[in-house]
């Protein structure tokens, strides 16, 4: 085992693990998606690319620092093409833990739909852990412009939705806790579609918002998106 494998290796396997679990939910088919995982200020774990998800094992995952430059790749593997946005978010979100970029079904409708639905105020608990859904306008994969179409979103939230593609959630806490963000998240938009089925999907008020403000001022639970960016969830729904 190289060094840097085995100074990061518990979190290696983590990630390696929750590439199957993204596979296994179906969020990405093939070689689709990627995930990064910074494991020091400047170390980030990230996926290789043309390795199918549901295959990746420890040895196929990459080591890179900030700048994109390679620490660490295993023979034959390279990080994912999608390396320039992942480092980008890395860098303006110092807070930054745990990336998934996947094309989950349900989501990526909505990613397809003029539908402004998922970025109202609708379910209290995706709010509260993750924050809203942040739309960023459409740039073609493995492009610079990819990258650069994050900058006006990615202080405001954890959750992205990325037009006519997919979608990117992102975590303080690690890879593992992204992922469950975006499994909250992908659970939330087949409850819209089924409310919409229903008869139509009535928001959050304002009232409600300003009581969800007060609770997590009361639990002390961080603001969603770059700390101290964001002062309240009124603010981030109601201007
Ligand atoms: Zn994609």
């Amino acid at each position: 085992m190289h060094e840097m494998q085995k100074k990061y290796e518990s979190s290696i396997a983590e990630l390696a693990e929750c590439c199957v679990r993204t596979a296994g939910l179906g969020y990405v088919t093939s070689h689709g998606g990627n995930l990064s995982y910074r494991v020091d200020s400047d170390v980030v774990l990230i996926t290789p690319t043309k390795v199918a998800k549901r295959k990746i094992t420890f040895d196929d995952i990459c080591i890179i620092d900030l700048n994109g430059e390679v620490l660490y790749a295993g023979e034959g593997r390279r990080p994912t093409g999608e390396t320039p946005f992942h480092v980008r978010i890395f860098q303006k979100r110092p807070d930054l833990k745990g990336l998934v970029h996947a094309h989950p079904p349900v989501l990526t409708g909505f990613a397809m739909a003029d539908s402004a639905l998922l970025e109202k105020p609708l379910l209290p608990e995706p709010i509260i852990e993750v924050g809203p859904m942040v739309p960023v306008p459409y740039a073609e994969p493995l492009s610079d412009e990819l990258a650069e179409a994050f900058d006006d979103a990615i202080e405001l939230s954890n959750a992205f939705l990325m037009k006519n593609h997919g979608v990117m959630v992102t975590s303080s806490d690690g890879i593992e806790r992204a992922l469950d963000f975006l499994e909250m998240y992908e659970a939330a938009a087949k409850s819209i579609v089924v409310s919409e089925m229903l008869g139509g999907t009535s928001t959050l008020t304002k009232k409600d918002v300003q009581n969800l403000d007060r609770t997590m001022n009361t639990r002390g639970l961080p603001m969603p998106g770059r700390p101290g960016r964001v002062s309240s969830l009124v603010q981030l729904f109601f201007t």
